[in-house]
């Protein structure tokens, strides 16, 4: 157990590997947005580097990075409030991300099953950055030691190898130097399925539009999106139990649980026994009113880059206050001369 104590402070990304789904927004944007609010200092970052892990276009990576920083402001992130960065421009991410890939051991990294599952049948044609982004991960949040990772709960592996990454760096260094950070998992929706299959998560990298909504989508396409979602005949349950093998249905009552901010024994106090006919159009009207006014602030917001691109600008001078002592001070411990 560590003697030391660490200011309370919040890190999370999201790559700019495509545009912002309802799975980012309520499974990690709007954490985020409460996060800030509360006595935590808060840090949101772009994950290009992560992004490029597989292959993006230069000119889709620019337009989707900040289309994602307006997604951030546009959803409430205050850049008074929150320190707001693109990863690339702080350096210290992937400088630490180096010493971790020489903490990280090989037999942790082959456990991850993000890379398994995104690398699929042809592993030997993944980049290298693939295998060892949990490694840069784990920097990205160590180098601002801090405490706290609102994510989704696709990522509560990689949060338990950053544990284990500072665990070892502490160790082997005989330093307390790295905080154990805690994941925060909260919510009615940490795991937002895709609207085709309710056994697959819902990403903004899956090739089917289909099976996601976008931030983006205009109202007409979310209806039409939640209406086609794969559901099963029978009608909505009285109690949480009764969605148990009903993945689909499951979803969509921990979709609108989540964005009306209810809990799902709520939602089915009110729905319980009304069909999908019934069901679908209130929540594709709910996510509408959710997500139109972030969509539209987001549009004016890419109408001209030029603030964003001052936010950021700003974000990473901030952000380096934090992160090149913290470099400094591992190059030290680890025994790196001219640091
Ligand atoms: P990609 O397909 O490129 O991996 P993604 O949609 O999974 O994109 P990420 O940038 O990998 O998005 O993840 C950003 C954050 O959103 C993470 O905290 C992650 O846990 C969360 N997240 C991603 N998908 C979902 C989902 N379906 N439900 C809840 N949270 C999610
Ligand atoms: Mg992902």
């Amino acid at each position: 157990m560590s003697d030391t104590t660490f200011t309370p402070r919040v890190f999370s990304g999201i790559q700019p590997s495509g545009g912002l789904t309802l799975g980012n927004y309520l499974g990690a944007i709007k954490r985020f947005v409460s996060m800030q609010e509360e006595d935590y200092e808060t840090i949101y970052c772009m994950v290009d580097l992560h992004a490029i892990t597989v292959w993006q276009d230069p000119k889709s990576l620019v337009h989707n990075t900040r289309e994602l920083a307006a997604g951030f402001i546009a959803s409430g992130i205050s850049p008074e409030k929150s320190i707001l960065i693109n990863q690339s421009a702080v350096p210290e991410h992937a400088q630490l991300g180096w010493i971790f890939n020489c903490v990280a051991r090989m037999g942790w990294m082959q456990r991850m099953t993000q890379f398994k599952d995104k690398a699929g049948k042809n592993a030997q044609n993944a980049s290298l950055g693939l295998f060892g982004y949990p490694a840069l991960m784990a920097a990205d949040i160590l180098v601002y030691h801090a405490t706290h990772v609102p994510v989704g709960d696709d990522q509560k592996q990689h949060l338990e190898l950053t544990r284990d990454i500072a665990a070892k760096f502490n160790h082997d260094y005989g330093v307390d130097f790295f905080p154990m950070t805690e994941p925060v998992i909260e919510g009615a929706a940490t795991r937002v399925m895709s609207l085709r299959d309710g056994s697959k998560k819902m990403s903004k990298s899956d090739p089917s539009d289909a099976s996601r909504i976008n931030m983006t989508d205009d109202a007409d396409t979310i209806a039409k999106k939640i209406r086609k979602a794969k559901t099963d005949p029978d009608a909505l349950p009285s109690e949480a139990k009764g969605l148990e093998d009903r993945p689909e249905a499951r979803n969509l009552v921990n979709i609108y649980a989540a964005l009306a901010d209810m809990s799902v024994d709520q939602v089915l106090a009110q729905y319980g026994g009304a069909q999908f006919g019934t069901f679908k159009p209130a929540l594709a009207d709910l996510a509408v009113a959710k997500l139109a006014p972030i969509s539209g602030e987001m549009a004016r917001l890419m109408d001209d880059v030029t603030e964003i691109d001052k936010v950021l600008a700003k974000g990473a001078l901030q952000a380096r206050e934090i992160t090149a002592p913290i470099l400094k001070k591992t190059y030290e411990i680890v025994g790196m001369v001219g640091s």
